[in-house]
């Protein structure tokens, strides 16, 4: 089964990637982690500082859907508050804005002590429509942030600093940053404290029950026996022998080649609200990075001329938003990915429905990535059976 396709932008980096060795003999642990992309990287570096962790991961580093991440962090969700209220309380909501605030701070606190080798910069965020049948929810979303104190700005068509058509947008100075993901991925495993349990090209094929947890059995025949499973597989389940943990999505990306003095206020990070959405963030050469065009994903392989498609859809719709620069505009990079939703647009972190010692850290929604940074502590009062209050929220055995 393919979770992404094309040339991502993101791998093409003059760093050189540190290889791990595969697994050849049996080993115990605490905790074993299963996947290495974004997900297993953050969960491997602050569970390690406590406990005896193994990492494996079938592949090579973040080359699954991590390397194609527009890397949009922000702390908005993908729906409205309004929307989400359905499914989350008021206060569970600002709960999850607040957290991902504190997940910029957490990324820079880490880039702080390790170097920024990652692109890492704080970014403001906008949200906006330029559609007139999204504006009242636009309206509506600045009164919910602003009254619950959430520093941002409305934007409209007689005051709009941007050079696109917008008719509302919501501004948030402090709302996010970006980096590179995958070399955001690198940095973190490199920093890990368990270096000598750390295991590429290793596939978990079986995972058997046992008195005291888990035994994992690789393709390679050799066994793990470990307290406790944290699953950060991304969307690929197989290992779990299922595939309804939550809905999943291909998204589409470009990539433009460097485009002189390209800028638009505080390089923003960009997200459309209208249907169908489009998000798009500068990059540190000069680029622009354009995603959307969001189709379910139903297992198979994405047929090639749909995809041509969707990169010329893209391609346009791009123009489309940025006449003044339409000459300058080429597309360097095509590539898709697989990505999770779920109702109340949190991930499965938690408990699974399968057995207490499968725990899930599996990021969903448009800030998945933000929301692992924090999640993770979640995953660490479970192990150390502490209370957290925002473990319901994102319960896997929760309704997704
Ligand atoms: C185009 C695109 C744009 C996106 N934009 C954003 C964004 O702006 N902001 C945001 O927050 N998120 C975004 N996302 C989502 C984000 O990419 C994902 O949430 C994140 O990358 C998931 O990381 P992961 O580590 O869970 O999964 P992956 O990166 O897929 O890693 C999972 C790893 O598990 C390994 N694995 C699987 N099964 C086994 C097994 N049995 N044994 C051993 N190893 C195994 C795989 O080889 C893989 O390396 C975007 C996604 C796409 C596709």
């Amino acid at each position: 089964m393919e979770y992404v396709k094309g040339k991502s932008y993101f791998c093409f980096s003059e760093q050189k990637i540190k290889q791990y060795n595969y697994l050849n003999e049996d080993i115990k642990c605490d905790i074993l982690i299963i996947g290495r992309g974004i997900d297993g990287a953050i969960a491997n570096f602050y569970l390690s500082q406590k406990f005896n962790v193994v990492l494996v991961n079938k592949g090579r580093l973040g080359m699954a859907c991590t390397s194609c991440a527009t890397a949009l962090l922000e702390y908005q969700l993908d729906d409205f508050a309004s929307d989400l209220l359905k499914y989350m309380s008021k206060e569970e909501i600002i709960a999850t804005y607040k957290m991902g605030l504190d997940a910029t701070k957490k990324i820079k606190s880490f880039i702080n002590t390790y170097g920024n080798h990652c692109n890492f910069a704080l970014r403001p965020t906008f949200l906006y429509t330029n559609s007139i049948f999204t504006v009242n929810k636009i309206k509506e979303e600045y009164n919910f942030r602003i009254s619950n104190g959430f520093n941002c700005q409305l934007f409209d068509k007689s005051n709009n600093p941007f050079p696109f058509d917008i008719k509302c947008g919501i501004f948030a100075k402090d709302g996010g940053c970006e980096f590179n993901p995958y070399l955001f991925t690198k940095q973190m495993i490199e920093n890990s404290k368990n270096q000598d349990k750390i295991f590429e090209n290793t596939n978990i094929k079986h995972l058997i029950k046992t008195k005291n947890g888990y035994t994992a059995k690789t393709n390679f025949r050799e066994i793990i026996n470990c307290k406790k499973v944290l699953i950060a597989t991304g969307f690929n389940w197989e290992v779990l022998n299922c595939n309804d943990l939550c809905d999943r999505f291909i998204t589409y990306s470009i990539v433009t080649s460097p485009i002189k003095e390209l800028s638009w206020l505080d390089k923003a990070l960009i997200h459309d609200a209208s249907s169908p959405y489009h998000y798009m963030r500068t990059l540190p050469d000069g680029r622009i990075i354009f995603s959307g065009e969001d189709t379910i994903f139903n297992g198979s392989m994405i047929k090639e001329n749909k995809c041509i498609k969707k990169y010329k859809k893209l391609e346009k719709d791009l123009l489309k938003l940025l006449p003044n620069i339409k000459d300058k505009i080429n597309i360097d990079y095509k590539f898709y990915g697989c990505f999770g939703t779920t109702k109340n647009n949190l991930g499965l972190i938690g408990k699974s429905k399968i057995d207490d010692n499968i725990l899930l850290f599996i990021s969903c929604g448009a800030n998945g990535i933000i929301n692992a940074m924090k999640g993770i502590e979640i995953i660490e009062d479970i192990i150390q059976e502490k209370y957290n209050p925002l473990s319901d929220i994102f319960s896997p055995k929760r309704k997704v």
